[in-house]
């Protein structure tokens, strides 16, 4: 099966751009090179605001149900071309087919969720203290968003920001990951084919650096969101700040997870384990710190430890691999930091905690046992396939740990005590608390962080919220 055709979507037209400049995409798993992407130029990006503000003059006339229409079809078109969308996903993010699969049934869920979300932008009306005014609060699309995604979900990102302002009535101009550019293209041209008009959904690709200062200086687009780190997030709002752009920040975490000696070790292990493996460990939501009380402590990191050994790490395309490589030879190093320092502090790394292999950034599923507060890993995100472990006493204890660090984006807690479950929601920062089960990441419901994380929500009525803008209008009869 041939890769995506690599190509900017600008006013409606695929294009090579005008830079002459382009990049390679790589094949983490094999270092196959799978396609050579072009980037824009300053005038390709000038191009794209233009169509992006006659873009938004056109979708925001249109109804809500039109539109929702136009993302229904893109939702069919994404379902009959699921299989090889999900497999150049698995190529150029290496994460397993079966998860690309998943994700892709995300990407659908979502759209159609925004789509008929979009038909509830509901304004309000509010009791007069003058007689005989009418107070009206009115919902509009805030206007041209500007949007710059990571490669760690390349559609979940991308559709995320994608579907949340075509439901609002927005145009957008999305810069996907430059490493894994193939599934924004492919779910792009199905709401091209879905009959999207030019200009409202346009995608570009270069250095991001001067990608955004380009765009991010220019007055057009009114709203930034972004997923990524936490630095570059800090950055791109500063550049933001200029022309005053409003925005939503999805940045990085380093969740807890604070398991109670009450907890059935075994259901927690079955709920955890998977989802700290899950895209090799790349996932802003995925468990980083894992203080586990101490009378089951050894049990635990045993039982963690047997199922790392017997995870199947290959090549995400072929039968059986249950985790991928890393997204690029540049994560192996940072682990490698990771082991060293943790290794320095006293740390037993009781498995993997190297390379495998020669090819490919494969990374061996690790456990750290006894890892002290103060190691890098417990304080830097680790965005790889590694679970630090520690002890802890008490309630009080755990969740000072826990809320030692500038993030809060998810936390996870296991106990069987109803009282204590509930405590814990409300003790642990962040701004998604999973209790018991790690389900925190669904269409319908808000998606966020809190702290360093960022702020703003994507899903959930808030996500369409984002994408909104509020006037007040008042009238007088006369
Ligand atoms: P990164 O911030 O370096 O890059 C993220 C994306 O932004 C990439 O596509 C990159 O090309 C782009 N980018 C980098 N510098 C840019 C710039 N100056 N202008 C415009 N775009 C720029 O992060 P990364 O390490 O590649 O990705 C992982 C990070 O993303 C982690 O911190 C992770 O937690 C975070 N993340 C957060 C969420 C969330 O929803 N909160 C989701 C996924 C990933």
């Amino acid at each position: 099966m041939a890769y995506e055709k690599l190509e900017l979507l600008i006013d409606g037209e695929w294009t090579q751009g005008t830079s002459g400049k382009s990049e390679k995409v790589i094949n983490p798993a094999t270092e196959e090179v799978l396609g050579e992407l072009p980037h824009a130029s300053a005038a390709d990006l000038d191009r794209a605001l233009d169509a992006a503000q006659r873009g938004f003059e056109v979708w925001k006339s249109k109804s809500p149900a039109s539109r929702q229409d136009v993302m229904e079809k893109a939702a069919r078109l994404m379902e009959d071309r699921l299989d090889t969308i999900a497999e150049n996903l698995t190529r150029e993010n290496g994460k397993p087919l079966a998860e690309s699969k998943i994700e892709m049934g995300f990407v659908i869920a979502v759209t159609r969720w925004y789509g008929e979300e979009g038909k509830r932008a509901y304004g309000r009306l509010i009791p007069p203290r003058i007689p005989g005014a009418r107070q009206m609060v009115l919902k509009e699309p805030v206007g041209p968003v500007n949007a710059f995604v990571a490669w760690n979900f390349p559609g979940t990102n991308v559709i995320r920001k994608v579907a949340g302002s075509l439901a609002a009535g927005c145009s957008i101009i999305i810069k996907a990951s430059e490493e894994t550019p193939a599934t924004c293209i492919a779910i792009a041209r199905c709401f091209q084919d879905a009959g999207l008009p030019p200009g409202v959904l346009n995608v570009v690709f270069g250095v991001p650096d001067e990608v955004s200062r380009h765009l991010l200086a220019s007055p057009i687009p009114k709203k930034l969101s972004f997923t990524g780190s936490v630095p570059v997030g800090k950055h791109l709002q500063k550049l933001a700040a200029d022309t005053l752009k409003r925005c939503t920040m999805e940045l990085g975490g380093h969740a807890p997870v604070l398991v109670f000696d009450d907890a059935d070790v075994n259901k927690t292990l079955d709920a955890i384990f998977p989802h700290k493996f899950r895209n090799a460990g790349q996932v802003c939501i995925s468990p980083t710190r894992f203080y586990v009380q101490e009378k089951i402590y050894n049990e635990f990191v045993d039982g963690f430890t047997e199922r790392a050994q017997n995870l199947n790490v290959g090549n995400g395309l072929e039968d059986g691999t249950q985790m991928g490589p890393l997204i690029a030879a540049r994560r192996l190093d940072v682990m490698d930091e990771f082991m060293s320092d943790a290794r320095d502090k006293g740390a037993n790394i009781v498995t993997g905690g190297e390379r495998i292999g020669n090819q490919g950034s494969f990374y061996a599923p690790t456990v750290l046992k006894d890892v002290p507060d103060e190691a890098k890993i417990m304080v830097d995100e680790p965005f790889g396939p590694v679970a630090p472990m520690t002890t802890f006493k008490n309630f009080d204890d755990v969740v000072e740990r826990a809320n030692s660090l500038p993030f809060g984006l998810a936390a996870y807690a296991f106990t069987s005590d109803g009282e204590r479950a509930r405590k814990l929601g409300d003790a642990v920062e962040a701004g998604m608390v999973g209790v018991n089960h790690v389900g925190i990441s669904m269409p319908e419901t808000p998606f966020g962080g809190i702290l360093d994380s960022g702020y703003g929500s994507e899903g959930g009525i808030e996500g369409l919220e984002a994408y909104l803008r509020t006037r007040f209008v008042t009238e007088l009869e006369v």
